[in-house]
């Protein structure tokens, strides 16, 4: 059995002409930065994900980064962010300069917990970035009341939830800045790097818009701030135009898929567990064994691909180490990375395929 982690050749062999069609006319036309396939994509985007506002960028990472300097994150400034995550959400804070300071998880959906959060609030605190982790929304109820009543702002990394939703409306509409990321093994994912922010606030808007492109003002060679070079290729709108019909299926297949994990696996193992309040798009399907080592070399030998989401906290991390954070400080989070890894996850996977990977894991001796 060849058994893919993410199989994108499975959905390109579905969509191929549609993504030869888009792709064929961005290079008739020969427009690749800014082409009109950039804004399509970004009005489409936003009527699905229920905002008034969408505006593309070149990466999940700089998704978050345009967001925090349209908030002027500034040097010294406080931001809480989950140590259980993956970098990016707390680099783009240290690179403007700023303190990410991390807090803990709830054991059950491995998103952050508020009640860390409200320890981590000090004087500088200036906002939370809460991350839905492996597809599914945090509890942004919680969060916001939170930010509200401490005078904070409240940034959602929703890199790996794009399309899920949260209380019956679609992820990532929950707080002013809503990023996510268009990296190919991401639900939704391009051809190359790419990525986007949700917004309601013209204000919010018009600011990423001249930080994506050097701090422009209304006129070309007009630069009213410092910004980045942060545009999504034409190419890859015209890529993610063409996958985006798709996507919405694959949202169903995707629930479906883990449906069928947890039904075969029967408790054996701890699989995601998802708030009734929330759907989600299983960006990973990660599930917590005895011994991750001794199932992972067997799912290995038997030809499953599989990988661990995340093996070390934010806070232990050596790009972090001048932050002070030691082993002991978010027990959760340090605990769920000593025994989680992830298994293969895509809209493709078949029955017979899971249920070979069930097998694997079941009879490996390390559960
Ligand atoms: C993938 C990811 C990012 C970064 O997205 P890129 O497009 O790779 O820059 C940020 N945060 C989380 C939680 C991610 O999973």
């Amino acid at each position: 059995m060849n058994i893919q982690f993410i199989d994108l050749k499975r959905q390109y062999a579905m969509i191929k002409d549609d993504v030869a069609t888009r792709m064929q006319g961005v290079l008739d036309r020969s427009a690749y930065i800014m082409g009109a396939e950039v804004a399509e994509l970004e009005g489409e985007l936003a009527a699905f994900a229920g905002t008034k506002y969408a505006v593309s960028c070149s990466s999940g990472t700089d998704a978050l980064m345009l967001a925090l300097m349209a908030l002027d994150l500034k040097a010294g400034d406080e931001v809480i962010v989950p140590a259980f995550t993956f970098i990016a959400t707390a680099e783009v804070v240290a690179l403007l300069g700023a303190v990410p300071v991390f807090a803990d998880i709830d054991e059950k959906t491995y998103n952050v917990s508020v009640e860390s959060v409200k320890t981590k609030i000090t004087p500088a605190t200036k906002g939370i970035i809460a991350v839905d982790i492996f597809g599914a929304a945090a509890d942004y109820d919680g969060l916001q009341a939170l930010a509200d009543q401490n005078g904070l702002w409240l940034i959602q990394d929703a890199a790996q939830s794009f399309g899920a939703t949260y209380k019956g409306s679609r992820v990532p509409s929950q707080t002013r800045f809503g990023c996510t990321s268009f990296f190919p093994a991401k639900p939704l994912g391009c051809y190359g790097d790419g990525g986007m922010v949700f917004c309601d606030s013209k204000e919010d808007f018009d600011l990423m818009c001249s930080f994506r492109v050097h701090g422009k003002g209304l006129t070309k060679y007009d630069n009213d701030r410092v910004g980045i070079n942060g545009r999504l290729d034409t190419l890859q709108a015209a890529v993610l135009l063409a996958k985006f019909p798709l996507f919405k299926q694959e949202i169903a297949k995707r629930q479906q898929v883990a449906d069928t994990y947890a039904e075969l696996f029967d408790g054996r193992v701890v699989v995601p567990f998802v708030e009734s309040h929330n759907e989600s798009v299983f960006a990973q399907y990660c599930v917590r064994v005895r011994d991750r080592a001794t199932v992972m070399d067997a799912l290995k030998a038997k030809g499953v691909p599989c990988a661990i989401y995340y093996p070390k906290p934010l806070h232990l991390q050596k790009a972090f180490e001048e932050l002070g954070g030691k082993k002991g400080d978010l027990p959760v989070c340090e605990a769920v990375s000593e025994d989680i890894f992830g298994l293969p996850m895509h809209p493709y996977l078949t029955r017979a395929e899971q249920q070979y990977i069930v097998d694997a894991v079941c009879s490996s001796g390390g559960i």
